[in-house]
């Protein structure tokens, strides 16, 4: 018997699930994989492309050079699931599913914050980040504010890696002496699971002169006052404002009944809905680690070990353990590594290697790595 497994959403999550499971069991397997979008491209590769380091045509992993004879893609945007009876409807027709996975990521809403749209730069999607660059390929210094507007949000050491490359990128054009850079997180520090990684972060700030302004958000812009109001009440001056927007599930997610409180609730060992045969994974989740593509991947790989003992009718027996390995950006090619576990019941831990050279080198074999395993090929930069 051939089981019928439909991932929606081929990003860190479903791109790991649907090679583990497709490349696992055989013809017992049909797997499909359905994305609206061209291709996938790295949450870091954003800043790479926005620090103007990468081009965007270099950074997109094509969907349609996806190798893997195993996995059936659809091109298609899903417009409707229903996790009882495990059907879904896309552009392109319905899927049936005996096994079904939602990896389908988190959504981003600039529009959502007064004034941002007008007033700012968000720099969480590619387009985002391609505006900001041909904005800071034009800024002659001044005040940069680099900010959250709301939780949850993707990768949280991204706003503090952008902090310092935004650094890296004006000291770079001698712009650094005449300007400021601020960075405003609702975090009380960087990387709250480990001390040693928030020390070492936070030393960067002061020799940078960057400064930290913790357990706050950006609430809105005021464009014409070039102010950002902050939810204390308090204002910051900007003539350079780059922001995370707000994030939410899809709205496919929020209508299929999937979803409490805005994400979709699992159990944190198995990845399982409350819905027979229906798991998911990554940021959609409500899963208790944060929203990163290490984790959607660990959780992945949990969810694709109980799929494919359930196809070779075996007790299902993998949990997941909340272990992901987030870099670190500092500027100038150093990178540091921080390893974090988020244990359901238990404070987070983490420990800190590095920044270096060499872990810059790490982090690039980490993406390569990912593109051969996934699509099959090499990441090749022409
Ligand atoms: C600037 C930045 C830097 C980052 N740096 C890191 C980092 O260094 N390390 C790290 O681990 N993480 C990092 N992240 C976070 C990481 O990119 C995400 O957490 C990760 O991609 C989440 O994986 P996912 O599979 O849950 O969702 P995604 O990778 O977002 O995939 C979801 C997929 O679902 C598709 N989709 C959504 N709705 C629909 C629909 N209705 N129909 C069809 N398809 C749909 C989307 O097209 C997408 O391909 C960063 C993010 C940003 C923005």
């Amino acid at each position: 018997m051939t089981t019928r497994v439909v991932v929606l959403g081929a990003g860190f999550g479903g791109l790991e699930l649907a090679t583990e499971v497709a490349g696992r069991c055989g013809t017992g397997v049909e797997l499909t994989l359905i994305d609206q979008a061209e291709g996938f491209v790295f949450g870091f590769s954003k800043l790479d492309v926005m620090f103007g380091r990468r081009r965007p045509e270099q950074v997109l992993h094509r969907y349609a050079a996806m190798v893997s004879p195993s996995v059936r893609f659809i091109n298609a945007a899903v417009t409707s699931i229903d996790p009882a009876a495990r059907h879904v409807e896309t552009t392109r027709g319905p899927f049936d599913a005996d096994i079904l996975v939602v990896a389908l990521g988190a959504d981003l809403h600039p529009e959502a914050t007064p004034g941002l749209v007008e007033g700012g730069n968000e720099f969480y999607t590619v387009a985002g980040a391609v505006r900001a660059r041909d904005v800071l390929d034009k800024f002659e210094g001044g005040k940069v504010v680099v900010a959250v507007t709301s939780t949850p949000f993707k990768c949280p050491p991204a706003p503090s890696e952008t902090a310092l490359l935004v650094h890296e990128f004006l000291l770079d054009r001698g712009l650094r002496d005449r300007s400021e850079i601020s960075l405003v997180m609702p975090l009380g520090t960087p990387i709250p699971p480990s001390p040693k990684a928030s020390e070492a972060v936070l030393a960067a700030f002061k020799e940078r002169g960057i400064t930290w302004h913790p357990e706050r958000l950006v609430r809105e812009l005021d464009p014409d006052r070039r102010v950002a109001l902050l939810g204390d009440g308090s204002e910051l001056p900007y003539d350079l404002f780059l922001g995370v927007p707000q994030h939410r599930a899809p709205q496919v997610v929020a209508d299929s009944g999937l979803a409490v409180d805005g994400w979709v609730p699992v159990n944190s060992l198995t990845l399982e809905t409350s819905f027979p045969q229906v798991y998911a994974v990554g940021d959609v989740t409500s899963v208790g680690t944060p929203k990163a593509g290490v984790f959607a991947e660990g959780q992945a790989a949990v969810a694709a070990a109980r799929i494919i003992a359930t196809i070779k009718g075996q007790d299902p027996e993998a949990l997941y353990d909340g272990h992901g390995i987030c870099y670190l950006e500092f500027g100038h090619d150093e990178v540091a590594r921080v390893g974090v576990t988020f244990l359901a019941g238990k404070p987070p831990v983490g420990d800190l290697e590095g920044p270096s050279p060499e872990l810059a080198a790490d982090k690039t074999a980490f993406g390569i790595d990912r593109i051969r395993r996934w699509f099959g090929h090499e990441w090749t930069l022409d």
